[in-house]
């Protein structure tokens, strides 16, 4: 008897995956069977592709830098309501 023994990425812990279509075919297996919706991301440590429960596009979210700082802008005719 065979069983699929699935190698472990040593920095994530995640089950790796040789190429996309295998991680994704997982991860459609897991929504049909689990109901628990997946995203595959490729690692940049061990360069297989993983599974994640987040969506890595919410993830890593980058915010431009001239929006993180936003100085308090005096914009004319802008007025704080102070109630
Ligand atoms: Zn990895």
């Amino acid at each position: 008897m065979h069983y699929f023994t699935p190698k472990r990425c040593s920095t994530s812990n995640k089950i790796m995956y040789h190429d996309k279509a295998q991680a994704q075919h997982a991860a459609d297996q897991s929504l049909i069977e689990r109901g628990a919706e997946l995203w595959v991301y490729r690692c940049e440590y061990c360069g297989t592709w993983h599974l994640t429960h987040r969506d890595p596009a919410h993830e890593h979210t980058y915010v431009p830098l001239n929006q993180q700082i936003k100085p308090h802008s005096r914009k004319k005719g802008y007025k704080p309501r102070w109630r």
